[in-house]
């Protein structure tokens, strides 16, 4: 049985015809923690939905995949499985991911990597004789799902890339809405200000429909934007271009940030990108070179505030009130509450939680604080000015929101490549100790990802192609707040 959360569940699916085949899957991909069982299975809506591991299901355990979280089932459902679930999708069981979505590659998880199941079509090389690469992280259970071709679409998270990067390594297709358009109510938090719901899926076209199930205004979310927000927006992008059904991209402009191809930008994903905007051209596109100034910087800025985040959210699995809890040896004195929590946090949270932990707590600290943390979000607000000076459209939330005085000049949507490089090897068991270089590694691959988390903003990735080594390379589209629509829109484009 692929669930590795022993004891917790029971399994039922050798009995159901037509599950086979997807355990036999799954066994080899590890994309599921836990398979649903079949008595949710109704099937009004023909949506088959995997939800990654830090979304609330009643009826599932929510580990985050972590063991501090082991053999938690939440009583309640979030928000975004309430609404797929009032739409008749049928949820196909929680996914794997890093944990706490906190990585790169889908490498730092109790329930162990994803392996990336791409497979070229045509390609006959057998399953066991293929190179094992990683899905991408923190998604990557919920990118291989989609992947793997099994009908199945995919509810994640992106705090900084991480519904994007693994749906560029695997060759799907991953939305991340505009920050604030899809309730994070019973989804478990990472980073607050960062984390978004979005989607993943074959197509566009799947994305989109779950999107408009998923995009609605939820009181109990206290940082949903307001509906009178969304409407704003929706009619700023749509004054700004909108295309009549079934003709050209005339007067679609696209920006093309130059400090997105940074020395790190393996040079054979250039040729699926030149491909893509060569069509957009030929579609009557316009392609307009831009400058993001301060997209060197937000890296960095983005570990701080995402670590600073992590720490305070992170606090509250203690092994007492919450939590895993493991019994205080006998060299620790367990009089001293402090030792008692220490104790179960150590064993209970894996190494990359606990090193973003530190992280976060030490840039929080009064004597860091001006230099980390603050300056951090200084760069954060840069970021957002420099997209807001390149668009078109305005920033309906920017509080010195100005009509742009070169609108006709702005651009309507950004296009970069997703990703760095194609899907890294996984490395072997023996090499698994990491280097501090290949930790560096692992966060450098969503460098082009973090800009738009930072501002909030809606973005895509989009197969585009593969790489000169044959593995998927995607491109991403990038708009305003709120102009989700559009960036599905040219999405289409590109697919
Ligand atoms: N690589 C980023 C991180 O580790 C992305 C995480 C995410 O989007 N959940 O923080």
């Amino acid at each position: 049985v692929p669930c590795r959360l022993a004891g917790t569940t029971k399994c039922f699916h050798s009995k159901v015809p037509g599950l086979l085949s997807f355990r036999d899957a799954n066994a080899s991909v590890n994309a599921l923690v836990h398979i649903a069982p079949p008595e949710r299975v109704d099937g009004r809506l023909d949506l088959r939905v995997a939800v990654k591991d830090n979304i609330c299901t009643s009826g599932m355990p929510t580990t985050c995949s972590s063991a501090m979280l082991l053999g938690f089932t939440s009583p309640f459902d979030a928000t975004v499985v309430e609404l797929l679930q009032a739409e008749g999708a049928q949820l196909i069981g929680k996914t794997n991911c890093d944990e706490f979505g906190m990585g790169s590659l889908n490498t730092y998880s109790f329930h162990n990597p994803v392996i990336n199941p791409f497979q070229a079509a045509g390609s006959t090389v057998q399953w066991t004789d293929r190179e094992r690469r990683s899905a991408g992280g923190s998604s990557g259970g919920s990118a291989a799902s989609v992947a793997a071709g099994l009908k199945e679409s995919a509810l994640a998270t992106d705090t900084g890339g991480s519904i994007r990067l693994p749906a560029s390594y695997c060759g799907v297709v991953g939305l991340k809405p505009s920050y604030g358009l899809v309730s994070r109510w019973g989804v478990v938090s990472y980073a607050d200000s960062l984390d978004c719901v979005g989607v993943m899926a074959r197509s566009v076209d799947t994305v989109k429909k779950l999107f408009d199930v998923i995009s609605s205004y939820d009181p109990k979310d206290p940082t949903a934007a307001h509906p009178r927000a969304r409407k704003k927006a929706v009619k700023a992008s749509h004054a700004s271009w909108l295309r009549a059904p079934g003709e050209s991209l005339k007067g679609l402009r696209i920006g093309i940030p130059q400090e997105y191809f940074p020395s790190e930008l393996d040079a054979s994903t250039l040729k699926p990108l030149r491909r893509v905007l060569e069509y957009l051209k030929s579609r009557d596109a316009t392609l307009i070179p831009v400058s993001l100034p301060t997209t060197p910087y937000a890296l960095s800025a983005y570990y701080v505030i995402s670590s600073a985040e992590a720490s305070s959210n992170m606090a509250r699995y203690d092994g007492v009130q919450y939590g895993y809890f493991s019994p205080t040896p006998p060299d620790l004195d367990k009089t001293k509450a402090a030792n008692v929590y220490a104790h179960s946090r150590s064993s209970g949270f894996g190494n990359e939680v606990q090193k973003r932990i530190l992280l976060g707590t030490y840039a929080l600290s009064a004597d860091a604080f001006d230099n980390y943390f603050l300056q951090a979000q200084r760069v954060r607000n840069l970021v957002r000015a420099d997209f807001d000076r390149v668009f078109a459209v305005p920033n309906v939330l920017s509080p010195t929101r100005r009509k742009n005085k070169a609108a006709e000049e702005g651009i309507h949507v950004l296009l970069h490549p997703s990703a760095i490089r194609t899907a890294p090897p996984l490395e072997s068991r023996d090499d698994a100790q990491e280097s501090d270089e290949s930790v560096l590694d692992a966060y450098v691959q969503d460098v082009l990802n973090v800009p738009a988390s930072l501002a909030g903003l809606p973005a895509m990735s989009v197969p585009a192609g593969l790489g000169e080594d044959g593995w998927p390379v995607g491109v991403s589209i990038v708009g305003q707040w709120g102009s989700d629509e559009l960036v599905m829109e040219v999405g289409r484009e590109c697919e």
